[in-house]
C-alpha cells in the first residue's frame, strides 16, 4: 500500500466532492453509503449481511462497541488483543490501535488500517489548508498520546509532520515545538491558550482547535495572542467529523460520515455517524455523546457540506436535576453563558454538577470578589429561574493546567446519562 497515493487521493476527492451541488453531493453520498452497506459492513461479524436500508440497522454507541469489540472489526481482533497491543507499541500486525483518553473503564478503543491512517491525513489537509500545501507546510499535531496518525507522511517534500504528546506537558517539548517553527498548529483549545499564557515564539498561518469543545472564552485570548483566526477541528476517536473552511464555517464531514440526528431539546441536536469509508471497524449509527447547534444557513464558500453553528458540549455534562415540575435538564452552553456574562472580567471558570441537589461552582482567587459573587448569583439565578432544587457553592480555587483529561468547564459528575 502506497500510503501517500492514498493520502493523495482522498485529498483529490475531497477537494472535488466539496465542488458538488448539494443535490449532486446528495447522489454521490447515497451512492457511496450504498456501497459501503453492500460491500464494507457485512464483512463485520456483527451485521453479516447487508440490510435493505440503513434505517434498518440498530443505533450503536460505545458500550455496545467495547463490550463486542471484535464483532465490529473485519479482523476479529478483541478488545483484549487490542488492549495488549496498546500496552506495546500499538501495533497489531498491520493494524494500527488506539483509544480515546479518558477514565479507566471509559475509554474507547479503535482500530484501523495503514491506508486509513493516510486517507484520514488525506482528508485533514484537504480540508484544512489545501492552499499552504503547495508552499510546504510544517503541520504540529499536539494531541493526546495514541493519536492515530503518528509517523504517517513525515517522509513527504510538501508536508513536515511533528507530534507532539499532550501527557508529556508543554514544559518537556516547548524548545523543540519552537525550534520546529510550524506554519499549521492543531491542538487543543487550553494548549493554546497556554501558548499565549506563556508566550510561546510561534507564528504560524493557521491553528486550529481540536479535541476539546471550543469554549467562546476561549477565543478571543488565542486569536489576539496569534493575530489570527481560530479554525476548529472536530473529530474524536471515531473519527474526523467537521473543519472550519477559509469562510469560517464549519462543516461537517459529510463526505466521509452520513449523519443521523436526534432532538436533545434547546434546538440542540446529537449525532449518529456512519463512517462510510471506514472498512477496518465498521461503526454505523454510532450515538456520539456531543451536543451540536446545526446552522441554518448555507456557507459562503460553496461547498455542499452542511454547516454546524456550534459544538455546545457533550451529553454526559447536561445537568440533570429536579424540580416540582419532576426532572429537568440544563445545558452546558445555558450554564457557561451564564457564568461568562455575570461579568466581564471572568474567562476560566469550573461548574460541576457533583450530587443530583449540588453544583459548584469554582473561581481563582485572582479573580475580583465581586465578580465571583455575580457568578455565583447568576447560577443560583438561572436554577431558580428552571425551578431546579440545587444548592451552588462557591469555592474560590486556582484552576491549574491539566494535559491528562479533557478539559469541560461545565461537568456533569453524576456518570453517564444514558
Ligand atoms: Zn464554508
Amino acid at each position: 500500500m502506497n500510503g501517500l497515493a492514498e493520502a493523495a487521493g482522498c485529498f483529490a476527492l475531497t477537494h472535488w466532492v466539496s465542488r458538488k451541488t448539494r443535490p449532486g453531493f446528495e447522489r454521490w453520498q447515497a451512492a457511496a453509503l450504498r456501497r459501503f452497506l453492500d460491500r464494507d459492513l457485512p464483512r463485520a461479524s456483527f451485521y453479516g449481511k447487508a440490510p435493505a436500508h440503513l434505517a434498518d440497522l440498530p443505533i450503536t454507541d460505545k458500550a455496545l462497541l467495547m463490550a463486542r469489540f471484535d464483532e465490529f472489526n473485519i479482523h476479529g481482533l478483541t478488545a483484549t488483543q487490542a488492549w495488549a497491543a496498546l500496552a506495546r507499541d500499538g501495533r497489531a500486525g498491520s493494524l494500527t490501535v488506539g483509544a480515546s483518553t479518558g477514565t479507566s473503564g471509559n475509554r474507547g478503543l479503535f482500530v484501523i488500517s495503514e491506508a486509513e491512517k493516510y486517507r484520514w491525513l488525506g482528508a485533514i489537509l484537504a480540508k484544512a489548508a489545501p492552499d499552504l500545501l503547495w508552499r510546504g507546510m510544517r503541520l504540529a499535531v499536539i494531541l493526546p498520546q495514541n493519536t492515530w496518525l503518528y509517523d504517517s507522511a513525515r517522509k513527504s517534500r510538501l508536508i513536515k509532520l511533528a507530534f507532539f504528546d499532550l501527557t508529556a506537558g508543554p514544559e518537556s517539548w516547548r524548545g523543540a515545538l519552537e525550534m520546529f517553527d510550524p506554519t499549521v498548529i492543531i491542538a487543543p483549545p487550553k494548549i493554546l491558550r497556554h501558548f499565549a499564557a506563556e508566550d510561546f515564539r510561534l507564528r504560524p498561518k493557521r491553528v486550529f482547535s481540536a479535541a476539546e469543545t471550543l469554549d467562546p472564552v476561549d477565543r478571543p485570548v488565542i486569536e489576539n495572542f496569534f493575530q489570527l483566526p481560530l479554525d476548529q477541528i472536530y473529530m474524536a476517536t471515531e473519527g474526523l467529523f467537521a473543519v472550519t473552511c477559509r469562510q469560517g464555517g464549519l462543516h461537517l464531514a459529510e463526505d466521509s460520515v452520513f449523519f443521523e440526528f436526534e432532538p436533545a431539546g434547546e434546538g440542540l441536536v446529537t449525532p449518529l455517524v456512519t463512517a462510510f469509508r471506514r472498512q477496518t471497524q465498521i461503526m454505523v449509527r454510532y450515538r456520539m455523546n456531543d451536543l451540536l447547534r446545526l446552522s441554518g444557513q448555507a456557507c459562503g464558500c460553496g461547498s455542499p457540506l452542511r454547516c454546524v453553528d456550534e459544538i455546545v458540549g457533550r451529553m454526559d455534562d447536561v445537568f440533570r436535576l429536579m424540580s416540582p415540575d419532576g426532572p429537568i435538564l440544563v445545558t452546558p452552553d445555558v450554564l457557561r453563558n451564564a457564568v461568562l456574562k455575570a461579568d466581564r472580567r471572568i474567562d476560566d471558570f469550573r461548574l460541576v454538577q457533583s450530587a443530583p441537589d449540588r453544583v459548584k461552582l469554582r473561581l481563582p482567587p485572582t479573580l475580583a470578589d465581586e465578580a465571583a459573587e455575580a457568578a455565583h448569583q447568576a447560577v443560583r439565578a438561572l436554577l431558580e429561574m428552571r425551578k431546579a432544587v440545587a444548592t451552588v457553592t462557591l469555592i474560590r480555587a486556582p484552576l491549574p493546567l491539566e494535559t491528562g483529561r479533557k478539559l469541560r468547564r461545565v461537568e456533569c459528575r453524576l456518570g453517564p446519562a444514558r
